[in-house]
């Protein structure tokens, strides 16, 4: 199959431009062909303009010119840039250049011929050109009509050697290449063939056909990717023999009248759902969203019970040691009353409790194992495990929660508890293979936490405030971005902050450092000794982020609060809030940036997670806050989540009918195999 070739195999391509490509992550031939041109970067030649003609709008355009002078200057605020003159018969322009750029305009010839890309405006004596990128022309080329792509490069590969390659390529497709999507999607979304596709999103015949490579190839990733993730969930159901739980009994009646509270609307509703799904034979994927203090433990806990119930065993896995304790003691105070036996698992054991523990886990004296992912760990053996949970799933990925689901012959219902309230068509992709249950809302006699964003200048008055809290009787979490103080980034660490406090304002009161570094068992006794109010303040990293429940701490303050994301701030925040007592979070802001307190603003005037996400979707956009790959998914290359939102919603229907029609998977399976490759085959094998 030439598209699986090394790239090697084309003519013109030798080591060392293969290992040019390599660095764009280009091996084979087949890579090469979906390496698409830059977003909206394409040269049209048909709209080449006369310096003359140029709009000095801003806007984007295109022209031909010939390099008459190279050098340097510095800009406003001594920012050295490069500036290139050029001229054509109508007049003269200026081309700017700086950074990384500058070096590459440096070397151009005076007399260079040249094709420029840029957004033109004007300057004081002439036309000035920036966001530049330029090529150069040969005469050849430059005589060429038509539109032509223009790609991120590295090393010394040029575009022209990029096009003349992918000529190459689409000959060979031309010759032999399978269709990736079924003919009958093909046909009713209309969408080009992939052949066709493929030509037009690199050399497009016109603007119309390279919007419709676009459109098949967006619809493309995203349908195969949610055909990939169905399919997985099917398999797991139809291969594999779940568990059929019984209706809730005895047991459950105890632990449910043993709880402190009365389950909230919300909560009832997603047992339900949990419940019902437990008891149908085929095994349950689903997650649960709730935000944060939205009471998701107990839920988890009348599962697991449920599985005891019924003779078999219950996990649940948590992403940090810290989190792992807080719910062996949450889930002790609710089950053990009932005779179940908890038993907590993580990576610092001693050896000899382990194997004793492992011992009785396999020998089914354990109803209900807690831990981290030291559960996933190979000699980790159940005697009868029928449901798995994973907390705070966005530190999982899908890889991890298959191996969880793994440690049974019998599929385990597989339950996920979230607290990052996700976009739905987010959800719906990066969960496809999941039904959701929500929770919205937070259980009554809650007062929504007070949040104020202060710049530097009030942190005195805010620590003044710290002591009044701690002298009422409560406790406090102070939280900052970095354990140690850094050379090069002006910002508080936690160890700076706490020596500071220990020798200032809380001299006389018992507070302690918490960050990731401490070893297991340190950082445990330490939230130990703060959940039993021993330890008045914690100042600490973000270690405390998920799930900590401290009632009793009724004030958070952040330092350096404009270094995270609001979603991130949001859970931090959800740690206090969680008694009765009227709680704050204060954010200390270490700039007086407008933009950047008023980005914190937003957390002052809204406790919704939901609406938060989406806020901090919008600021920061879908990779720096949920990267596919942090799900154990494949990267897309030419879909966007937060933009392909309705491309998602149609995707997600089509792939369930394709999945349904006889042999439908088989064909599929290939295509996604196709496009994927290894990375979903883990998935599709497990
Ligand atoms: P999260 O969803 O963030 O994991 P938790 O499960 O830690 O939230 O619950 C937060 C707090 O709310 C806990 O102290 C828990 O005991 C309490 N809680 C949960 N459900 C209820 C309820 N129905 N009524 C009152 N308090 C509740
Ligand atoms: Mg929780």
């Amino acid at each position: 199959m030439w598209w699986k070739e090394p790239v090697t195999s084309l003519k013109g391509i030798g080591v060392k431009k293969a290992a040019e490509l390599a660095e764009l992550n280009i091996a084979t031939v087949g890579d090469l062909l979906e390496y698409y041109p830059r977003q909206g970067a394409y040269l049209d030649y048909a709209n080449l303009k006369r310096i003359k003609d140029l709009l000095t709008d801003g806007s984007k355009q295109i022209f031909k010119a010939e390099v008459c002078q190279v050098r340097n200057g510095y800009g406003s605020s001594r920012r050295a840039y490069t500036l290139v003159t050029v001229r054509d018969e109508t007049g003269y322009a200026g081309l700017y250049f700086f950074a990384g750029q500058r070096y590459k305009a440096q070397k151009l010839a005076l007399g260079t011929k040249l094709l420029i890309t840029g957004r033109v405006r004007q300057g004081r004596t002439a036309k000035s050109v920036s966001e530049v990128d330029v090529q150069d022309i040969d005469a050849k080329e430059a005589k060429a009509p038509g539109i032509l792509p223009v790609y991120a490069l590295s090393g010394n590969l040029s575009q022209n050697n990029l096009r003349k390659w992918m000529a190459e390529a689409l000959k060979l497709a031309a010759k032999d290449l399978p269709e990736s999507l079924p003919e009958a999607v093909i046909k009713k979304e209309a969408l080009p063939d992939r052949l066709t596709a493929l030509r037009n999103i690199h050399f497009p015949a016109s603007w119309e056909a390279l919007r419709s490579a676009k459109r098949r190839f967006v619809f493309e990733e995203l349908f195969l990717l949610q055909c990939g993730l169905l399919y997985y969930r099917q398999q797991n159901r139809d291969q594999r023999e779940g568990v059929k739980h019984g209706a809730d009994g005895a047991l459950l009646r105890q632990v449910r009248e043993h709880l402190p509270f009365e389950l909230t609307e919300q909560q009832q509703r997603a047992w339900r759902e949990i419940s019902l799904d437990m008891q149908d034979k085929r095994p349950m994927h689903r997650i649960l969203q709730g935000d944060v203090g939205s009471g998701k433990t107990v839920i988890s806990a009348l599962a697991l019970a449920k599985a005891a119930e019924n003779g078999y065993q219950g996990c649940i896995m948590a992403p940090t040691e810290i989190l792992a304790a807080q719910h062996y003691d949450t889930l002790r105070e609710f089950l053990q009353p009932a005779g179940l036996r908890v038993a907590l698992l993580t990576g610092g054991m001693r050896a000899r409790a382990r194997r004793e523990l492992l011992l009785n886990l396999e020998l089914g004296l354990i109803d209900v194992l807690v831990g981290t992912h030291a559960l996933l760990e190979e000699d980790v053996r159940f005697a009868h495990l029928s449901l798995a949970v994973t907390d705070e799933q966005h530190r999982f990925g899908v890889e991890q929660r298959a191996r969880l689901a793994n440690k049974s012959q019998i599929a385990p219902d597989v339950l996920v508890m979230t607290a990052t309230p996700i976009p739905r068509t987010l959800a719906l992709t990066v969960y496809g293979d999941l039904d959701i249950s929500l929770m919205k809302g937070r259980p009554p006699g809650r007062k929504p936490v007070q949040t104020l964003c202060y710049n530097e200048s009030r942190r005195r008055e805010v620590y003044e405030g710290l002591v009044r809290q701690l002298q009422a009787g409560r406790q406090a979490y102070v939280v900052c971005p970095l354990i140690e103080q850094s050379e090069t980034l002006r910002v508080r660490s936690a160890e700076n902050v706490y020596e500071e406090l220990r020798g200032g304002v809380l001299k006389n009161i018992p507070c302690a450092l918490l960050h990731g570094r401490l070893k297991g068992a340190e950082k445990e006794a330490i939230m130990a000794d703060f959940a039993a109010g021993k330890i008045k303040a914690l100042v600490s990293t973000t270690v405390i982020e998920v799930g900590v429940n401290v009632p009793n701490a009724t004030l958070m303050i952040v330092e350096n609060a404009e270094r995270f994301g609001l979603a991130q701030l949001h859970q931090l925040r959800g740690r206090v809030g969680r008694g009765d007592q009227q709680s704050y979070c204060v954010l200390l802001a270490g700039t007086d940036s407008p933009e950047a307190l008023a980005r914190l603003q937003v957390l002052h005037d809204s406790e919704d997670g939901f609406y938060l996400a989406e806020k901090d979707l919008e600021q920061r956009g879908v990779g720096q806050l949920f990267g596919l790959r942090q799900h154990g998914l494949p990267d897309l290359r030419i879909a966007d989540i937060m933009r392909d939102t309705d491309t998602i919603a149609q995707v997600r229907r089509l792939a369930g009918q394709e999945l349904a029609k006889p042999n439908g998977r088989q064909e599929l399976r290939r295509m996604v195999d196709m496009q994927f490759g290894e990375r979903f085959g883990m998935i599709f094998n497990t």
